[in-house]
């Protein structure tokens, strides 16, 4: 029973926390022992990167039976790469390509385990009937969400993205899902709209739902089980840096984490209570930077312009997974939901110094503009010949705005998405005009570096349109009703 909200001492086993999705107090499920467990880092560093997720998500998820199998089915043949997140070296810099899976998003890494690791949980819980997967998406997480469950049995999925928030490739991605049991919906309203949706949809309808056979889960990162597979990522990046040289065990590494809802760079924590020695954690935000005002002041202010960028799935407000940290750092369950009280109330709140203090002994951050992320884009492609994409440019962009702190440690940049989900704001960025849709800017953007375009993004062209509904932000909760009545 290690897994506890965070929000109040109730608490449940692995396998309940990943059915539930969200704590039923509205609280984020946390594992209060992480860091107090011993946890082998050196000889998980030696193994291959599925050797390294069995053992990992092992330790964090120790309820799951056979999680070796689990791991296997979920991530053998899916991606284009050996390594599941190939490291790449960039001038003296590095990228850790996250984007390698099944729909070019990070997402892929968790969002292949998660339906395995729901269904493994459906099956030792015993628990008959459907579980609906409601999920909130600011264009990636959607389209990765859709491909796990697709056709996965006991299960259906329903997905809402902000109608004017994703890329055209990533609403192509989405409309033209395939599979008896999805469902696709813009919103007309941005991501946030979507979350909070998604969030009064659990607390509204989870008692309703009692009895009828119907239980909702979540495929966000505020899901334990979407959160724990991306630890791995930072231990094959550790591995490859230390089989070609560059460092020792033992020595630290910072890592750059282009961040929106606050799940990847959490991992990295993870990562680090776990025992692999990583330095800073640097949080990358674009416009939006209501979490670089909070980890230099501790306030948390939402109450401010919202932009849409560049790099849309980093367009966020309201960052679920600090409250995860801001559990770590505080060990109040009290603190931690006055602030999430607040939050929602009036939108902002503030933590007191001793948290601030130990939330920045691990984190730094920094963010990037419009107009400097299409310039990280264009200079990295002119003097190292590789593409960034617009949500990687921003991490690149801070890591040379904090690497005067690093100290000389390597500094591994996670790179989250593939640049043929945005295709033209990164020909703009090397100085060329798109052309009359996505496909044509994937295609010129691929003449001109010679960089290959991933075939699940090219194979959308012939696919047809599946989904079109568009709904008003108020009608999520009657539409989720009218969905799961069906
Ligand atoms: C989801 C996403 C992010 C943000 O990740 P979080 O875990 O929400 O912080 C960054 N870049 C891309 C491309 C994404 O899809």
């Amino acid at each position: 029973m290690h897994y506890e909200s965070t929000r109040s001492t109730l608490s449940g086993t692995d396998t309940y926390a990943v059915l539930q999705g969200l704590a039923p107090d509205g609280g984020l499920f946390l594992d209060k022992t992480l860091g107090s467990r011993p946890f082998p880092v050196q000889e998980c560093l030696k193994k291959d990167s599925l050797g390294m997720a069995e053992m990992i998500l092992s330790y964090l998820m120790p309820g799951f039976e056979n999680m070796k199998a689990l791991v296997e089915k979920a991530y053998t043949g899916k991606f284009e790469t050996e390594d599941l997140t190939p490291l790449v070296k960039v001038g003296n810099d590095y990228v850790l390509e996250l984007f390698r899976g099944p729909t070019s998003a990070f997402k892929d890494v968790a969002l292949s385990m998660l339906p395995q690791l729901m269904t493994a949980a459906r099956r030792q819980e015993g628990m008959a009937g459907k579980t609906v997967i409601l999920t909130a998406t600011s264009g990636d997480t959607g389209k990765a969400a859709l491909n796990g469950f697709m056709d996965v049995e006991g299960t259906s999925i329903i997905v809402f993205y902000p109608a004017e928030g994703v890329s055209p490739m990533q609403q192509r991605q989405m409309a033209t899902q395939e599979g008896k049991n999805v469902t696709v919906c813009s919103v007309e309203g941005n991501f946030d709209d979507c979350q909070r949706g998604v969030k009064e949809a659990f607390a509204a309808l989870s008692e309703k739902l009692e009895g009828t056979g119907v239980s909702l889960s979540s495929a966000n990162s505020i899901n334990i089980g979407r959160l724990a597979p991306q630890v791995t990522y930072y231990f094959i990046a550790y591995a490859r840096l230390m089989e070609e040289g560059r460092i020792a065990f033992g020595d630290k590494v910072d890592y750059i984490v282009p961040t929106g809802n606050f799940g990847d760079i959490l991992a990295g924590y993870y990562a680090k209570m776990m025992g692999l020695p990583v330095g800073r954690l640097v949080c990358a935000s674009n416009a939006n930077k209501v979490l670089t005002d909070f980890l230099e002041t501790g306030l948390y202010d939402r109450r401010r312009e919202f932009y849409k960028t560049a790099s849309p799935s980093m367009d966020i407000l309201v960052s679920s997974n600090l409250e995860r940290l801001l559990y770590y750092a505080s060990q109040s369950h009290e603190k931690v939901k006055g602030w999430m009280e607040q939050l929602n109330r009036e939108g902002f709140y503030q933590v007191d110094e001793a948290t601030l203090k130990a939330i920045q002994e691990n984190f730094s951050a920094g963010c990037c503009n419009e107009e400097e992320t299409m310039a990280a884009i264009g200079k990295v492609w002119q003097e190292e010949k590789y593409l960034l994409d617009p949500h990687t440019a921003v991490a690149w962009h801070v890591m040379e705005q904090v690497k005067a702190q690093a100290e000389g440690r390597p500094q591994v940049v996670l790179s989250t998405a593939s640049p043929y989900k945005f295709p033209a704001p990164v020909l703009k960025a090397l100085g060329l005009t798109g052309g009359q849709d996505e496909f044509a800017d994937a295609e010129k953007l691929n003449q001109v570096t010679g960089v290959p375009v991933p075939g699940n993004l090219s194979s959308l062209r012939q696919k047809p349109i599946l989904h079109k509904d568009r709904i008003a932000r108020e009608e999520i909760i009657p539409y989720i009703l009218s969905k799961v009545a069906e």
